[in-house]
């Protein structure tokens, strides 16, 4: 691929929740972005929110980019790794004099300026907007103050918040996917406040200041920062920096079409992974989240997803999370990945079944290698093992006495069918435990007493596994091993017979 040092993009979350699959899927397309261009990607923590900002969340969205494979070329340390790139601190909390510095350099052009207005006169000055029918705003009272003024306020004591100058007119950008935005800057709400009166800078103002720092070029973020994007490009102007290239990504949305929150829909990155979503299936899925390589191609792997990605195909209209689509290429993706590997990511998944009491045994690495044959292509998530195999790791499995009887069959002709499987299969030793020896007298038995083969199996199996659904019975059986098998027989028969 190219490889081209002007191109610099960043993800920037704010560490005020866990990683996010809107967090995720702009960082990763930032990230094939980079890729596909040969341009850097960096990664900038926005903690200037302390009161909402923790360690935790910072920790989360980090570990969960690193996970994902959406690996930074520039940003703070993860996993062991040190903090990194020519542009560092990457933390916005630790580069608060560069902000100072820049809203010195407004205030000095006269670009921004002191505003002294109370809360309680904002407040008030919202009131009498509401009541006269105007836009919410503010009117700019502190924007025509002289340097007698500014010094009267200041000898009371107050501490001036800096606002910006929003210049009348119309500010556009030429949007990579949402081609012309223009917007009236009267629409702004007017001169806007870019650090606190505690001297706290907030976002509007330090993304700039830090994208300008960064020598950031293109700013791909979610379409959600559309209305911000005007207040960004006056900055950039009265800071005299060109302007980045944009592009807002369309936003995620539930299946329904509506927005997702945090209340109706799954947004936590971590929760997929605890669900047993592989790394390769998020990643794929969501580069589909508002991409497609315009071919048949579904299944992808993160590099063959950035040899195709252009930033220009990317979708106006929302991207429905399909829940189900991820399933299935999550399954997809289990498929593909190499024994030892699945096996490795399977683990703990069997470990926490067992720790949370649902399994009594933990099955070792080998007796998983041993099942992925036949369990491979059945579990469409890591954490289905324990439910699809979970029978095998129980001392007992509890069987409803009303599922034993297949649907054709009386409770007689199950006992007797039972019975006389018990008995084929007792005739077995370890050696000849192999399905294409237990299969065939079994067969036999059902022709010679007129059954259906699909009757006395069900039989069998509900009776083994408690479960109607299984793998291939004779590999479940093989996998019981013979005295277990005929363990749970023999109690399956006990309960018919006290039933
Ligand atoms: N900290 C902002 C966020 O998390 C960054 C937005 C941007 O990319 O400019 O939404």
């Amino acid at each position: 691929m190219p490889s081209d040092p002007t191109i610099r993009v960043r993800i920037a979350p704010s560490p005020t929740g866990p990683l996010h699959i809107g967090t995720a899927r702009t960082a990763l397309f930032n990230y094939l972005f980079a890729r596909h261009t040969g341009g850097t990607f960096l990664l900038r923590l926005e903690d200037t929110d302390v009161a909402r900002s923790t360690e935790a969340f910072e920790k989360d969205i980090l570990e969960g980019l690193h996970w994902l494979g959406i690996t930074w070329d520039e940003g703070p340390g993860v996993a062991g790794m040190e903090e990194a790139g020519p542009y560092a601190p990457y933390r916005q909390m630790q580069r608060l004099p560069s902000y100072a510095a820049a809203a010195e350099q407004l205030l000095n052009a006269d670009l921004a300026y002191r505003c002294y207005c109370t809360s309680d006169e904002l407040e008030a000055e919202r009131h009498a907007r509401e009541a006269a029918k105007l836009a919410p705003g503010y009117s700019g009272r502190c924007s025509t103050l002289n340097s007698a003024e500014r010094a009267a306020r200041e000898s009371e004591g107050r501490r001036g918040a800096i606002r910006f100058r929003v210049r009348p007119g119309i500010v556009g950008w030429n949007d990579m996917i949402r081609d012309r935005v223009e917007i009236d800057t009267a629409n702004l709400g007017g001169d806007f406040v870019i650090v606190r009166a505690d001297g706290n800078p907030l976002y509007h103002f330090t993304v700039v200041v830090d994208d300008m720092a960064m020598q950031i070029s293109h700013v791909i973020r979610g379409e959600d920062h559309i209305s911000n994007t005007p207040k960004h490009i006056l900055l950039f102007e009265g800071l005299g920096y060109p302007l980045p290239v944009f592009g807002h990504l369309p936003l995620i949305l539930n299946p329904d079409g509506t927005k997702m929150s945090k209340r109706k829909s799954q947004t936590a990155v971590a929760d997929y992974i605890a669900q047993g979503f592989t790394r390769e299936a998020l990643v794929n899925y969501f580069a589909f989240l508002g991409w497609s390589p315009g071919t048949e191609e579904d299944v992808l792997t993160l590099d063959e997803i950035a040899e195709r990605f252009e930033l220009d195909k990317v979708q106006k209209g929302g991207a429905r999370f399909d829940r189900e689509r991820l399933e299935w290429l999550n399954g997809q993706w289990i498929r593909r990945l190499d024994d030892e590997d699945l096996v490795e990511r399977l683990l703990p998944f069997t470990d926490a079944s067992f720790a949370a009491g649902q399994i009594e045994r933990r099955p070792t690495a080998d007796e998983v290698r041993t099942l992925l044959p036949i369990v491979r292509e059945r579990i469409h998530t890591l954490a289905a093992l324990p439910e699809t195999a979970g029978f095998l790791w129980r001392n007992t499995v509890a069987v409803d006495a009303a599922a034993i009887v297949p649907k054709r069959w009386d409770a007689a002709t199950t006992v007797d069918g039972l019975t006389a499987a018990r008995e084929l299969l007792a005739g077995h030793d370890a050696v000849t435990w192999e399905a294409d020896e237990l299969e065939p007298p079994l067969r036999a038995l059902v022709e010679a007493r007129g059954w259906k083969a699909g009757d006395l199996f069900m039989a069998i199996r509900v009776a083994v596994t408690g479960m109607t659904a299984t793998p291939p019975l004779f590999d479940v059986l093989v996998a019981l091993g013979r005295e277990q098998t005929l363990g749970r027989i023999d109690a399956a028969l006990a309960l018919l017979a006290s039933a």
